[in-house]
């Protein structure tokens, strides 16, 4: 289909990626791995004179309109950025400090154990641990600020202005292509 068919009707296009990775059952290999890269993250928090100077920002949602684009195109999408997460998630003694602070009656114990009980039983292959079926199954107070900031660049140029327009999200290429309904303000 040619994009000049697609957009049509005159809403503005928004253009994204689209993921094909397939879900696998989650290898315990990968929930090793992240045990021991956020036992490491914390170990670094602790040698931290001042965690408060270290804790990343927590990046506030986007809203109104602009929330509803971005909701659409990473669902169109299904998350095609969170392959970059690996098995560690980006999480890091920045992300644990900003948790530990806003959890004080957490110890590392139970920090632990909030971030592997969140790792699903299926996820996509190559993608970040995290990447289940439904999304991400991290809440945006527990990941990392790359993951709350992070817009791919067609999803970014509109976040940039957040037009209130009539908007289509068109994610992926040739026979993966989807669009979504033309979304109105
Ligand atoms: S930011 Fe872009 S690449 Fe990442 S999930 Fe959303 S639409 Fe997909
Ligand atoms: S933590 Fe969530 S948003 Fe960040 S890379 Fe993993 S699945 Fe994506």
């Amino acid at each position: 289909m040619r994009r000049r068919d697609i957009v049509a009707d005159d809403s503005l296009p928004v253009m994204v990626p689209r993921s094909d990775m397939v879900l696998v059952p989650t290898p315990a290999s990968r929930v090793r791995w992240l045990h021991e890269h956020l036992i490491e993250a914390l170990q670094d928090l602790r040698k931290a004179k001042h965690p408060e100077r270290l804790a990343s920002p927590l990046q506030p949602e986007p809203s109104g309109f602009a929330a509803t684009v971005a909701r659409t195109a990473c669902s169109l999408c299904k998350g095609w950025c969170c392959r970059n997460g690996g098995n560690d998630a980006f999480l890091d003694d920045r992300t644990m400090a900003r948790v530990r602070i806003a959890r004080p009656d957490m110890d590392e114990r139970a920090v632990l154990r909030l971030y592997l009980d969140r790792v699903p039983a299926v996820a996509y292959r190559d993608s970040c641990i995290f990447h289940g079926k439904q999304g991400c199954t991290l809440d945006r107070s527990l990941r990392a600020d790359v993951c709350n900031s992070y817009y791919c660049g067609g999803l970014g140029a509109y976040m940039k202005t957040s037009a209130a327009v009539p908007t289509k999200v068109i994610a992926g290429e040739g026979d993966k292509m989807r669009t979504s309904p033309v979304l109105t303000p």
